[in-house]
């Protein structure tokens, strides 16, 4: 069959690691993510055995009807497969990026576990979207009748846009208020272009604006207007804020300059990706280049700091972590692809405290795994005299997040939180106990996955549209 046009943005890791290595350091990242054909998509398509026992399926949060989109694909029916595919996801393109498939869809894929390499499910889910956006299948939504309920929602990352997506579609009138001056949360801020490409993102927000959705950004809730007020302007309030608060390391010297958060990190690095002018980067705060760089933690945000630490062209990147790599929480897909482009991992290493001001160096202390905690992890223990310095002029800290404290800084002590201060939310419908008001994503599960989100912000909004509903049906009696 002769080969198709390639489509522009299509990332596929294991199927062209060759292609990897030499423009790792180019800024032209989407070179490396090129060459995803026709052929391709439908080869791996049709290797689906439509087992009938759809593990992929039932493993993917929003139980996507994947043998049938791939069945589609392999018989060249992509309109069809588009259709099946954006019916439970409101972002297939983007889960088809960045989702971490080998524990989820593909990691239960019935070939992979008989040991024939599972089909490429990410792949083709990215595949048929792009081409669906190459071929103008996606649209501005058009709801057949406009409603005058209105649903606030506070947060644009991908739960909040879920929700919005899904409640322009009823005809419901929403407003998404965030902080940023772009939405996208996390998938504009966060997540690096090499991985997820910022226009791939852009486009769903103009689609968004196009749907009638209004965005009103640079809105800090609790500084530049009351969450009172939203509540007030809305028949419902969603609460999807993620989660922001960096956990700290402590010790001495961890106050040095040249000590930063993984967040105020990648956030100035996708800044500049979208042409801003960044004054930390402009005098080194926030820029690896030429430094001997140190990324502390295991987990994807550290993996996103050591990779994009590699692409500004830092001298050397190491990344600490306390455990081994098999316990280390991060996709080990993501560790292969950081060492493939140069990052050293030192396990079984954890920071003790830091020399110099502006640093000079990481104490790091040698750690070996004693017996399972209460969640069934070896905890890790020090090996004492084990200690040694290394060598740092920038580090990175990537230790996770955790919630801020809603409560008081939007004045609202009736809203309720777990102990570990995410919102208490019914997961299937993100109803709180305050009337009308309801939470998803991160700021209900604490740092998930976007396809978590979403799944969140879809769920949430049906059950929106079933309260506004009754409420119309009951005023219109
Ligand atoms: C570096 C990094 C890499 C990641 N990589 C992946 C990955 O590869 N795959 C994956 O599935 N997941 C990944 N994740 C996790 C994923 O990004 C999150 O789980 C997801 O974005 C959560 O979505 P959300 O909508 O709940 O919150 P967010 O995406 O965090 O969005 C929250 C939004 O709320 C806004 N906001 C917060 N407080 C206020 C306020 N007071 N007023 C107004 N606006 C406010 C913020 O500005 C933000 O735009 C990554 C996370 C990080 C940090
Ligand atoms: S949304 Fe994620 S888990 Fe579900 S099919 Fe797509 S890539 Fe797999």
């Amino acid at each position: 069959m002769a080969k198709q046009p390639m489509l522009k943005f299509v990332t596929i890791d294991r199927d062209m690691p060759e292609k990897r290595d030499a423009t790792i350091r180019n800024k032209d990242f989407n070179e490396i993510y090129a060459e995803y054909a026709d052929a391709k998509a439908k080869e791996q398509a049709s290797r689906c055995s439509q087992c009938g026992v759809p593990y992929c399926q039932n493993h993917c949060p929003l139980h996507n009807n994947i043998p049938d989109w791939l069945r589609m694909t392999a018989t060249g029916r992509l309109e069809e497969a588009y259709a099946i595919s954006q019916a439970t996801n409101t972002f297939p393109e983007i889960c088809g990026r960045i989702c971490p498939q080998d524990r989820l869809c593909e990691g239960n894929c019935v070939i992979e576990q008989s040991g024939h390499g599972t089909v490429t499910i990410g792949s083709v889910e990215k595949y048929i979207t792009d081409t669906a956006w190459e071929k103008g299948w996606v649209k501005p939504i058009t709801p057949i009748k406009e409603r005058a309920q209105s649903v606030g929602i506070i947060g644009a990352g991908p739960g909040g846009l879920a929700a919005a997506d899904r409640l322009r579609r009823a005809g419901i009138q929403v407003t998404v208020y965030d902080r940023y001056d772009r939405a996208g949360g996390l998938l504009t801020y966060g997540i690096p272009g090499f991985k997820l490409e910022k226009d791939v993102v852009m486009r769903r927000i103009e689609q968004l604006e196009k749907s009638g959705v209004t965005f009103r950004m640079n809105v800090n809730v609790g500084e530049d207007i009351s969450f009172d007020d939203i509540r007030a302007a809305h028949d419902a309030v969603v609460i999807a804020t993620g989660v922001y608060k960096t956990r700290d390391l402590q010790g001495p010297g961890s106050g040095a300059q040249g000590i930063v958060c993984a967040i105020d990190y990648l956030t100035a690095s996708n800044k500049q990706d979208f042409g801003d002018t960044v004054p930390e980067i402009e005098d080194g705060t926030l820029n690896a280049s030429g430094k001997k760089v140190v990324v502390i933690g295991g987990g994807d945000t550290a993996m996103d700091c050591v990779r994009t630490a590699i692409r500004q062209g830092a001298s050397s990147v190491k990344c600490l972590y306390r455990r081994d790599r098999a316990n280390m929480p991060g996709s080990q897909r993501e560790v292969q692809n950081a060492e493939e482009e140069g990052v050293v991992f030192e396990w079984l290493a954890a920071p003790k405290g830091f020399t110099g001001d502006p640093v000079n160096g990481v104490m790091v202390q040698k750690m070996r795994l004693g017996q399972p905690d209460t969640s069934g992890r070896q905890s890790p223990e020090v090996i004492e005299g084990a200690d040694y310095i290394e060598g740092a002029d920038l580090v990175v800290k990537a230790l996770g997040f955790e919630p801020e404290d809603l409560p008081t800084l939007w004045d609202q002590p009736e809203l309720p939180v777990t102990r570990w201060g995410t919102v208490k939310a019914t997961f299937t419908t993100g109803e709180t106990e305050m009337d009308g008001v309801y939470a998803v994503g991160d700021i209900v599960r604490g740092a998930s996955l976007v396809v978590w989100a979403i799944k969140d912000g879809r769920d949430c909004a049906d059950a929106i549209i079933e309260r506004l509903t009754a409420i119309n049906e009951i005023a219109a009696e």
